[in-house]
């Protein structure tokens, strides 16, 4: 700065004695002025030529072209040229952290709308667009509310109570598909709002399904233990023969039984839902677990449908399950006592176990019971779903026997397949995938046609 401060008066000093050497032998003082005058335009001139020169590289996108300025201008262009660094570098950062931003939001399962202070949309992530049917770029700028127009929705706006969240169907919602969304509003800002949006369609359901489940498992319990009740109060009040006191407790004790299969079963439900899947290496040979539902199934057949039925096990070559042997016991004891307990006496009952062409293997149990009607068949699974309610309560069910089955057969990676005509006979198999299946160690030919199978 001292520099060109002692090159300022320099140039002063030398216009001004060229000044009073040209001008001024006539007129000493005039020539001093002109000269000094002339020197101050001249290095105004001189600047103003560098300042453009400067302004000029500053504007180009990258000042990599070497700039012929030296001294003050010099200087001034290298830290004008720093701090344009620094700012590009810090608005490229604020930007890559805006975008980086964003994309947490586009990733969010939630639906995040920011409104401006007149209601209009400004950004959008995907998912809200999904959940309010709008386009997140063709929408933008567009008010909420001509897009949103569910009444609910509407309404909460008005009201402007944010403080809790509201609920509404979304557009694409139909009867069959319902789809409920929660949208909850935020103020943020000068005048603006967040508005937040949750798909809560599996929520509610699950919540249904609770409900349902409840009522349910009281309405089961509570039918026996009218009637217990009923009894004991008989047995307490009234004078009865010996005859008539064992015919009531032998009621009482069906009644009790029947409470007692329920709970056994929603046990049973309980810790197939609250347990880890069944190992993969431990292995069970299904030659015994057929022998045993066989007798099971005999046993209880003598006691519901005397004198019994007829029975036929197939077993197309010893082989291994991995699974867990009470598991596949309970599912396999399900099937059979259902087998039992619809089909009429002397009527024939298979018990199966055959590899598919694919590799597959099932389990089956076929009966020649009444059938069940197609309309039911996809909800048999469902707890406490009977085509015949009063049938079901007087053979001894709960309702809850194929929800086991289903179950353990996914426990299994195994698919549980229903096959039934009405007035022909039902068939309940469960399908076992070829990792599951190995032929019993002591059974060669068997092991051969497995073998065959899984290279098909
Ligand atoms: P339940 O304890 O009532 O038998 P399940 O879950 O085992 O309950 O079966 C559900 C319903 O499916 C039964 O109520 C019955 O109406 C029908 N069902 C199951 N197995 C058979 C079968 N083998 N033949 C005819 N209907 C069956």
């Amino acid at each position: 700065m001292a520099w060109r401060v002692f090159r300022f008066f320099l140039f002063q000093l030398c216009g001004g004695l060229i000044g009073y050497w040209l001008v001024g032998l006539a007129n000493p003082l005039h020539g001093l002025i002109i000269g000094l005058l002339t020197a101050s335009a001249l290095w105004v001139a001189i600047d103003l030529r560098r300042v453009a020169q400067l302004l000029k590289w500053l504007k180009e996108a990258d000042q990599t072209r070497p700039l012929r300025l030296h001294g003050l201008w010099a200087e001034v262009a290298t830290r004008a040229s720093r701090l344009l660094r620094q700012q590009e570098s810090r608005a490229q950062d604020s930007e890559r952290r805006l975008q980086e931003f964003l994309s947490a939001i586009q990733a969010s399962p939630n639906g995040v709308v920011l409104l401006d202070a007149l209601g209009r949309i400004e950004w959008c992530n995907m998912t809200a667009g999904e959940h309010f049917g709008f386009d997140p770029k063709r929408d933008l700028q567009q008010h909420i509310g001509n897009l949103v127009r569910e009444p609910a929705f509407l309404a909460y706006q008005a009201v402007g109570d944010f403080t809790h969240d509201v609920q509404m169907p979304g557009p694409r919602s139909t009867p069959s598909r319902p789809v409920r969304l929660a949208v909850h509003l935020h103020d943020y800002g000068e005048g603006r709002r967040l508005l937040l949006s949750r798909d809560v369609t599996a929520l509610e359901q699950a919540e249904v399904m609770r409900r349902d489940f409840v009522a349910n498992v009281s309405h089961e319990i509570r039918t026996p233990l009218t009637v217990l009740a009923g009894f004991i109060e008989t047995l307490q009040n009234l004078p009865l023969t010996a005859a008539e006191r064992e015919r009531y407790l032998a009621l009482m004790s069906q009644q009790a039984q029947r409470m007692q299969t329920l709970v056994s079963d929603l046990l049973t439900l309980s810790k197939l839902e609250g347990s880890p899947p069944p190992r993969a290496d431990e292995w069970v040979s299904v030659q015994r677990l057929l022998s045993q539902c066989e007798q099971e199934g005999r046993e209880l057949s003598a006691t519901v449908a005397a004198p019994g039925h007829v029975w036929r096990v197939l077993n197309t070559g010893p082989a291994e399950l991995a699974g867990s042997y009470p598991e596949l016991l309970s599912a396999v004891g399900n099937l059979v006592s259902n087998a039992v307990r619809y089909t009429p006496a002397s009527e024939l009952i298979e018990l199966a176990w055959r590899t598919l062409p694919d590799g597959q293997a099932e389990l089956s149990v076929q009966d020649a019971g009444p059938g069940i009607a197609p309309e039911h068949l996809p909800r048999l699974t469902e707890r406490f779903y009977r085509v015949d309610r009063s049938r079901s309560r007087d053979t001894g069910g709960t309702g809850l026997g194929l929800a086991i089955v289903k179950h353990v057969a996914q426990r299994h990676g195994a698919e549980l397949r229903i096959h039934s005509v009405p007035g022909e006979g039902s068939r309940f198999a469960i399908v076992f995938p070829v990792s599951r299946i190995r032929a019993d160690a002591e059974a060669d030919g068997f092991a051969d046609q497995l073998v065959e199978a899984r290279r098909a």
